[in-house]
């Protein structure tokens, strides 16, 4: 103990693992071998990715320690003067990068952020519009097992069967049929760019709240690679953790109009005090997405997720609409023989870490499905490119095909990975 008080590099992270591996080996040791699961397999979950060294150190930080109910300036403890510059930066800078008039980085996570919209904007019992979860909507969009499906009325719309787009009449027909208090846009696995256009005109005729759940491509918009849902909507909703690549956690954007109902939605409507450690590392990320290099980056994230969707139909594979204009893509495996399950698992024996996903009109069940998606925010990160894109296509090809290769597979994915280390020594 007596270390800790004294040094400024206590503050951080990365000193302070000398203390927890005296301290706590066993927690230390699976602390490392995450580490090195992460350098040596293949990432590509598109909801991940590896968020910065600073960003890290301001998570690990003595922030975690502060207790800070209310907002800055109006807290409900004393002592919160350095938290409050942090948060206020914070604030500032994301407003900033996506041109929003209020921001709010108090929110735990994504689920977190929407519990407080709903909040904001409806009552228990309300009607909501979102799209359908086997489309690629989000459980908290209306999910009879999540709060969304059980403390309100939550409608659906889909994609079209014939082009696996938004089907934006259907969505209109049943914003006029339904008249929802809130339409939701957004989803965790919709390969395309979403019209928000056309969403705030639909919005505006049936009298309904625009929120975008931006959870997945917001670190797109903020690297400028698509269009912002940011000037249309009423509120945005998103994680930090994804493409963004901040930390775990979420935040809200909103027309100033509705600044209030958003925080009080939040603090004291459904959380206690912020998570003032991941606050501080929410600004840390926010700084970076503002630089040339984080643009560029998010300009790469689609160009590999488009190199990588084309290999794999150059593999006998089906990219679900056609390809992607974004960091995922959804791909129908059955061509090859297997479902996404069998796909997802084959892949996992050989390092490959990907997920089994429902294809629009899936015949399978949710825990079988058709598909798999892949993303590629965590490869790009690691500095890989279109080259590496076709590499990792043919991996994925051989997997599924020849389980049998899974062991020689497993360390051709490791030496490609330790190419493009991730977290270097030096
Ligand atoms: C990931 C995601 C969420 C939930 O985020 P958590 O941080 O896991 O709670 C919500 N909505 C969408 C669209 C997502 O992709």
């Amino acid at each position: 103990m007596s270390s800790i008080a004294s040094s400024k590099a206590h503050a951080y992270y990365g000193a302070s693992y000398a203390d927890l591996e005296a301290q706590d080996p066993e927690i230390a040791a699976i602390l490392q071998s995450e580490l090195e699961r992460e350098r040596h397999g293949l990432q590509l979950i598109a909801s991940e990715n590896f968020t910065s060294p600073a960003v890290l150190a301001a998570l690990g930080s003595t922030l975690s320690n502060k207790y800070a109910e209310g907002y800055p300036g109006k807290r409900y403890y004393g002592g919160c003067e350095e938290v409050d510059k942090a948060e206020t930066i914070g604030i500032e800078r994301a407003k900033k990068l996506f041109g929003a008039e209020h921001a709010n980085l108090q929110p735990h996570s994504g689920a977190s952020a929407n519990i407080a919209v709903y909040q904001a904007f409806t009552k228990p019992g309300d009607t909501v519009l979102a799209m359908s979860l086997p489309h690629g909507g989000h459980l908290t969009h209306g999910s009879k097992v999540n709060f969304s499906g059980k403390w309100f009325n939550v409608e659906s719309y889909g994609v079209r069967e014939d082009n696996e787009l938004i089907d934006y009449d259907e969505l209109r027909d049943l914003a006029i049929k339904h008249k929802p208090k809130m339409i939701c846009s957004g989803a965790t696995a919709y390969p395309s760019l979403i019209d928000f256009k056309v969403v705030r005109d639909i919005c505006d005729e049936a009298g309904a709240i625009m929120w975008v759940d931006a959870a997945h491509f917001i670190g797109l918009v903020a690297g400028k690679a698509i269009p912002s849902p940011v000037p249309y909507a009423d509120v945005v909703s998103f994680t930090t953790h994804k493409v963004l690549r901040g930390p775990r956690g979420g935040m809200i954007l909103s027309k100033a109009e509705h600044a209030a109902a958003i925080d009080k939605s939040i603090f004291p409507g459904m959380q206690g005090g912020p998570i003032m450690s991941a606050v501080a590392a929410k600004a840390v990320n926010l700084k970076e997405c503002a630089t040339p290099e984080y643009q560029n980056y998010a300009k790469t994230v689609i160009i590999n997720a488009q190199a990588l969707a084309a290999a794999l139909v150059d593999e006998g594979m089906r990219a679900v609409s056609g390809g992607t204009q974004t960091h995922l893509a959804l791909i129908d495996v059955r061509a090859l023989g297997v479902t996404g399950k069998e796909a997802d698992e084959r892949c996992g024996a050989a390092g490959i870490t990907l997920n089994k996903n429902s294809i629009p009109y899936d015949p399978l069940a949710p825990s079988i499905t058709s598909g798999i998606r892949v993303g590629t925010p965590s490869v790009t990160t690691q500095g890989m490119g279109t080259k590496e894109m076709k590499s990792i296509a043919s991996l994925i090809s051989r997997a599924i095909t020849k389980p049998e290769s899974a062991k020689a597979i497993s360390a051709e994915v490791a030496q490609l990975c330790e190419a493009f280390p991730v977290y270097p020594e030096n």
